[in-house]
């Protein structure tokens, strides 16, 4: 049947018809609240390029996952600023470190809220890589200037392998200070089974890992490297994140993450990589999360400012393409202010 008999309009014509024969039904059920977590106390410092998101102290990030539950959702993820950084992450993996003694305090105080565990070693790094650098070969020493910084720039690499064992030993140690799920994003290869089986001979068979599976190396990542302070000092994370170009290999790297026993994957970022989302739940029958990055959030916030485009509405219309494309779980800065406003 076509026109005049159908009529695509007849169930548009009220919010009533509208709400009643909507697909995608937008709720914070999904939503995980990202926290950075810095040392001291009473700290609540807003990051420049995102407004309205703070690096915070361990007694501010209680009071915001206090909050955070109250609207009804139900998990947050911890990234941390350590007080030190090293060439070996050490405060990624210290039974002390920021993340560790977060969660201790967040699962004391908020009970209830999942607490998930980014594991990466960028932001505990002193050169801001997700992995253990080692030099390829000595730049020349008679090389001077602009030259030479370019000659130390190339010459290194991210050792993969070894890396992989001080995934394992933050996961382990995230997950003894009580951490309900262990996300790691550093897209070093062979890092899902590695922390699965330290996980399991750890005693914690029963904590899942979230695999940041299709992690693009994307300029939407710039604001977070200011929140995180974790941009790297050298170079870039090509060799190891994947190329936007990729689709194929995404759905590639998800398969292989969840041979070695991830529980779910994440497709970062999201609104870009929509066909990857999309993709990945017709594929593969896990829960599929999706990372709404720091670049999305701070464009959305900065057009709004500048009275460009209507922020409340831009805001739940992305989360909704995203929630339509396949995901289940959506990572995003906007969880608490989309929460008020379907609450
Ligand atoms: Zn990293």
């Amino acid at each position: 049947m076509s026109f005049p008999v159908t009529r695509m309009r007849r169930m548009r014509r009220t919010e009533a018809f509208r709400s009643f024969v909507r697909e995608t039904r937008l709720t914070p059920e999904g939503f995980i609240y990202p926290l950075f977590v810095c040392p001291g106390e009473g700290i609540r410092k807003e990051v420049r390029s995102m407004p309205g998101v703070f690096n915070l102290s361990i007694d501010e990030a209680v009071k915001e996952a206090r909050e955070v539950k109250s609207l009804g959702i139900p998990a947050v993820i911890l990234f941390g600023l350590p007080e030190k950084k090293d060439e070996v992450a050490t405060g990624a993996w210290a039974d002390e470190g920021i993340v560790q003694r977060a969660t201790r305090a967040i699962k004391r105080e908020v009970p209830g809220l999942i607490v998930v565990g980014d594991v990466c070693l960028c932001e505990y790094m002193s050169h801001g890589h997700c992995g253990i650098v080692r030099p390829v070969s000595t730049p020349q020493s008679s090389s001077t200037g602009a030259g030479a910084a370019a000659a130390v720039a190339t010459e290194y690499e991210i050792v993969n392998d070894s890396t992989l064992d001080i995934l394992a030993k933050t996961a382990v140690s995230q997950a003894r200070a009580g951490m309900d799920i262990i996300a790691p994003s550093d897209m070093m290869d062979g890092r899902i089974a590695a922390i699965r089986t330290a996980l399991d001979e750890a005693g914690f068979i029963n904590t899942p890992v979230l695999s940041y599976a299709a992690k693009f190396a994307s300029g939407f990542y710039g604001p977070f490297r200011e929140a995180a302070d974790s941009a790297p000092q050298f170079g870039d994370r090509r060799s190891y994140q994947m190329d936007p170009a990729n689709f194929r290999e995404a759905l590639r790297e998800i398969e292989i993450d969840l041979e070695e026993g991830a529980d779910m994957v994440m497709v970062k970022p999201a609104i870009a990589y929509l066909d990857v989302i999309y993709a990945a739940r017709q594929r593969f029958e896990v829960p599929i999360a999706a990372y709404q990055v720091s670049g999305e959030y701070a464009m959305i916030e900065a057009a709004a400012r500048n009275g460009w485009i209507d922020r409340d509405r831009v805001m739940l219309e992305s989360l909704t393409s995203i929630y339509r494309a396949g995901a289940t779980i959506i990572l995003t800065y906007f969880a608490k202010d989309a929460a008020k406003l379907l609450g």
